[in-house]
């Protein structure tokens, strides 16, 4: 058995649960593997247990994964959010980034995330920004429910989805023998991970493989121990891919030898701004993406630049940590 760290915390989640009638399952805006499996996790879950209940799970959908791997978002009227509701956001530090703003119309908050707690904007705060993934704790708060509200084989592939994709298949540092555990809990409810998650999760489709090749041809060596790639609107275009899936190939950089920071820059057309996201091996660059208008993990950050005339001073503040 593994220590439950929210003994406390986790009792006032399942009172307040069972106190609303109503509750809507939040996420962050251009949402993870790991914002859309805590909060279909938890979602399904709920509809499950508490089966009286209104539960909605809302968002923008995406196009980074396929409706096979993360189910198509509610649909719910503005008229719903009229009703005493409870809101839970998952995944989520900062309020900005809350997708649909509706959340603000809860009458009683609950954060569960594992982001730095720079804004603890729930009424109840259950935060470990030292876990892997914030399905990890989800399924850590739903297993320490106990046997009278079980989890289903939905609720465990989209737990394992989201733990799967933010420990990077459970390479990242921050995956503990408790990551395990509760991976095996997941698996001893029915899944079968290559099945039910992997196969699905990384089937790639042409478009990706010339992505791929085209961030292979690409991408720049500071030779200061910094790679990055740049994703105008024209190469998204040529590319057929939109600027959602900037990143997707972001992890090819990871892994090479004298590399420590690596990042790729994408054009954001509609909005004008360029969606920067920065990856390191062990040096914390999370300081510098907020001095870019973004925040996010030590090792896994995302900012925001207005132009791409920002990119050498970028460049200099993140060589100067190395
Ligand atoms: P990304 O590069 O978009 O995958 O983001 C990496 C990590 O940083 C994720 O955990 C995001 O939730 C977080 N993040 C990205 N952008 C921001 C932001 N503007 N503010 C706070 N956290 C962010």
């Amino acid at each position: 058995m593994y220590e439950v760290e929210f003994k406390n915390e986790f009792k006032k989640a399942l009172k307040k649960i069972k106190e609303y009638d109503n509750i809507v399952v939040f996420r962050h805006q251009r949402p993870d593997g790991d914002a859309f499996g805590s909060q279909l996790g938890l979602a399904f879950w709920l509809k499950d247990s508490f089966p009286s209940k209104t539960i909605h799970f809302v968002g923008k959908n995406s196009s980074v994964y396929g409706e096979n791997v993360f189910t198509k978002m509610e649909e719910v009227d503005d008229d719903f959010f009229n009703n005493k509701f409870l809101a839970i956001i998952c995944d989520t530090g900062n309020t900005a980034r809350i997708d649909d703003e509706r959340w603000q119309k809860a009458d009683y908050k609950i954060k569960f995330d594992h982001h730095p707690n720079d804004e603890p904007y729930g009424d109840l705060n259950i935060v470990a920004n030292e876990i892997a993934s914030c399905s990890e704790l989800i399924a850590d708060f739903i297993f320490f429910t106990g046997k009278k509200y079980p989890m289903s084989k939905l609720s465990a592939m989209y737990l394992f989805d989201g733990i799967t994709t933010d420990s990077g298949r459970f390479l990242f540092s921050s995956v503990t023998s408790k990551t395990h555990r509760i991976a095996a809990k997941l698996i001893d409810i029915g899944i079968i991970p290559s099945y039910d998650c992997f196969n699905k999760l990384y089937e790639k489709d042409v478009d990706s493989l010339i992505f791929q090749k085209h961030v292979l041809n690409n991408m720049v060596f500071t030779g200061n121990g910094i790679a990055y790639y740049v994703l105008t609107e024209k190469d998204l275009k040529e590319l057929n891919i939109d600027n959602e899936r900037g990143k997707e190939h972001l992890s090819l950089m990871s892994n090479i030898k004298g590399i420590e920071i690596w990042f790729c820059v994408t054009e954001i057309v509609e909005k004008n701004e360029w969606r920067v996201s920065i990856r390191s091996k062990k040096i914390d660059i999370s300081e510098v993406a907020k001095k870019y208008n973004g925040g996010g993990h030590m090792q896994a950050s995302g900012a925001t630049l207005y132009s791409l005339d920002e990119m050498p001073s970028l460049i200099k503040d993140l060589e100067e940590l190395i």
